[in-house]
C-alpha cells in the first residue's frame, strides 16, 4: 500500500493506493460507517462490506437527481445517522457525487470518503471535491465543493467493470494526457485498453498518474480561478449533448474534445497533425469522434453552462498535445464555430 496526502485549504486528503477496503475499517470505527453504493457494486462485491450498514442506490446517470438525495437522507434517518457517522461512498462517479453531497447537506455535513470502483471515478469523478447532482438534463448544476477524509484504491473491483466503463473512464485520462502531458500521451499511443486491463501494475501506475495530473491541478487552483478550468477540457460541447442523446459520459467528452481540437485549429493554431492524432487516439481506445446532433437544441444546453459567463464563454484549447490553455470566446463568435466547424 502506498499512502499521499494532498493538501487543500480546508482539508487534508489521504489516498491509499493499492490498498483494500477492508482498510476503511482501520481509518473508522465500522460501527460509524454507512456505505453508499448502487447495486451493481453491491451485488458483485457483496462479500467485501459484510455487516455494514448499507444505502444501495439505483445505478445510472438517470438517478443522479435531487430525488435521490432526499431518499437517502430519509435512509439516514432511519438508520439513525448522527453527526458521528461517517458516509462511505463505494462505487463509481455517480455514487461517489451523490454520497459527497448527501453527506455534505445531512445536519449540515458530516465526514465521508470514498472508494471509487470504476476508472473513471479513479481518475476523476471521486477526486477534487466537486460532489452534486444533475437537475433535469443539467449537468452537475447543483452540489457542494467538500473533499473526503480519505480515498481508497483496491484494484480488485476493476475485475468486474464492464468493457464499456473502460472506455469511459479513459477518455478522461486522454483528457489529462492532452492538456498536461504529453509523455503520457505517448504512453497511451504505445500501449492498448487490453495492456492496461490485463497488467494491474500498468493500471495501478497510470491511475496514480492521474490522480497526480488532477489533484495537482486541483491543490494549485482550488476555486477555479485559472488552470483548474482546463480539466473541462471536452466538456462544454461533452456536457452539452451527454444528457440529450443519453451518451455515456467518456463518449461525450470524447466527441467534446474532437471538438475543441477543431475550435483550438481555428482560432489557436493548433497543429492539424495534432488534432489527427487525438483522433486516432480516441478511436484506439474504442471512443467516438463525431455526432451528428441538433444544432439548436445543444446550443441552448450549452447556454447554461457554468463556465459562460454573459456573453463569453471560457473554453479550453490546446497550444500543443500536452498543453491546454484557456481562452474567452465571445458567443458571437462561438456560436459561427459552432455552425461552421462542428
Ligand atoms: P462513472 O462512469 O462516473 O463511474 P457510475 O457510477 O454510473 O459512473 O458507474 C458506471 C457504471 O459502472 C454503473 O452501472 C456502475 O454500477 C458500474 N460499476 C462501477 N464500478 C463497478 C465495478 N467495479 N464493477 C462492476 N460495475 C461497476
Ligand atoms: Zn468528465
Amino acid at each position: 500500500m502506498q499512502h499521499t496526502q494532498y493538501r487543500f485549504s480546508a482539508k487534508t486528503v489521504d489516498i491509499y493506493f493499492d490498498a483494500e477496503f477492508s482498510y476503511a475499517e482501520k481509518l473508522v470505527d465500522k460501527e460509524k460507517i454507512i456505505v453508499i453504493t448502487d447495486e451493481n457494486v453491491a451485488s458483485l462485491h457483496a462479500d467485501k462490506f459484510p455487516g455494514y450498514k448499507k444505502i444501495v442506490l439505483k445505478p445510472g446517470e438517470e438517478y443522479k437527481q435531487q430525488v435521490t438525495v432526499d431518499d437517502i437522507i430519509k435512509q439516514l434517518i432511519e438508520l439513525r445517522a448522527d453527526r458521528q457517522s461517517f458516509i462511505l461512498g463505494v462505487g463509481g462517479g455517480v455514487v461517489t457525487d451523490i454520497a459527497g453531497y448527501a453527506a455534505s447537506v445531512y445536519m449540515r455535513g458530516i465526514k465521508f470518503g470514498f472508494v471509487p470502483t470504476s476508472i473513471l471515478a479513479m481518475v476523476d469523478a471521486a477526486i477534487g471535491g466537486k460532489n452534486g447532482v444533475d437537475v433535469g438534463i443539467y449537468k452537475n448544476l447543483v452540489g457542494v465543493t467538500r473533499h473526503p477524509e480519505f480515498l481508497i484504491y483496491d484494484y480488485s473491483f476493476l475485475q468486474t467493470l464492464p468493457a464499456e466503463e473502460w472506455i469511459n473512464g479513459f477518455a478522461e485520462i486522454v483528457k489529462h494526457a492532452c492538456i498536461k502531458d504529453a509523455a503520457m500521451f505517448g504512453l497511451l499511443e504505445n500501449n492498448s485498453l487490453e495492456d492496461f486491463k490485463q497488467s494491474k501494475e500498468k493500471i495501478s501506475e497510470l491511475v496514480k498518474r492521474n490522480v497526480d495530473i488532477k489533484l495537482g491541478v486541483v491543490a494549485q487552483d482550488e476555486f477555479e480561478t485559472g488552470d483548474r478550468k482546463l480539466l473541462n477540457f471536452g466538456h462544454t460541447l461533452g456536457h452539452a449533448i451527454e444528457n440529450i442523446y443519453k451518451l455515456p459520459h467518456g463518449s461525450a467528452i470524447s466527441i467534446g474534445m474532437v471538438a475543441a481540437g477543431s475550435i483550438s485549429e481555428e482560432v489557436n493554431n493548433f497543429p492539424s497533425d495534432e488534432k489527427k492524432k487525438i483522433v486516432d487516439l480516441l478511436k484506439k481506445y474504442q471512443l467516438p469522434v463525431e455526432l451528428v446532433f441538433d444544432k439548436e437544441k445543444v446550443w441552448e444546453v450549452l447556454m447554461m453552462d457554468k463556465k459562460r459567463s454573459g456573453d463569453t464563454m471560457n473554453f479550453i484549447l490546446l497550444d500543443k498535445i500536452g498543453d491546454g490553455i484557456v481562452k474567452p470566446i465571445s458567443l458571437d463568435t462561438l456560436k459561427e464555430l459552432f455552425n461552421r466547424v462542428l
